[in-house]
């Protein structure tokens, strides 16, 4: 059978332990997974980090996982899958607010891309809460986030807190 690819799409900006549960987790049940760093200029939103450092992030802290690669992406997200050959795309869902988005945007892939199934995780407890813009927020006003995302991440975070 054919390997199987699972895209995990997002800002990451920066990556939190949530991330980094639902890409292991996502790791484990497929062969493959590429997760694609939302590249500068697609969202009108402006990121904390570039998406050079978002990505290095990640390439840091998924290391440890053979299966995984970090790519930024620019175009349409199910173009990147297409042209990936990925068999999924996997999204994680905290509560409610996600499912009403994730509903649309399923919705809209689905139009666009038939073929490509669209899978949810559901956040694990510890995380369910826990949101890159929170965590911005905690870390520039002093609040400690080192129990919320990787070490390099909160370092960062508070060289620019102290800014
Ligand atoms: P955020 O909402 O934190 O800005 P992204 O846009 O980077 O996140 O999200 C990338 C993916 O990770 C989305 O599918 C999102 O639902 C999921 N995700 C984000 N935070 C968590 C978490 N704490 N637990 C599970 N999934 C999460």
């Amino acid at each position: 059978m054919s390997e199987r690819t699972a895209i995990c799409p997002g800002s990451y900006d920066p990556v939190t332990n949530g991330h980094l549960d639902i890409i292991g987790r996502t790791s484990r049940v497929f062969d493959r997974v590429i997760v694609a760093v939302v590249g500068q200029g697609i969202r009108k939103s402006t990121t904390m980090f570039t998406a050079d450092e978002r990505r290095d992030f990640l390439v840091d802290a998924t290391g440890g996982l053979a299966n995984v690669e970090i790519e930024i992406f620019t175009n349409l997200l199910v173009d990147f899958a297409r042209e990936r050959r990925a068999t999924a795309i996997v999204k994680g869902l905290r509560a409610i607010s996600d499912f009403e988005y994730e509903l649309e945007m399923n919705q809209l892939n689905r139009k666009l891309a038939p073929e490509l199934e669209s899978v949810y995780f559901f956040a694990s407890p510890d995380y369910s809460f826990l949101r890159s813009t929170g965590v911005k927020e905690m870390a520039t006003f002093g609040g400690d986030v080192s129990d919320l995302v990787p070490a390099p991440v909160a370092e960062a975070l508070h060289r620019r807190a102290r800014r």
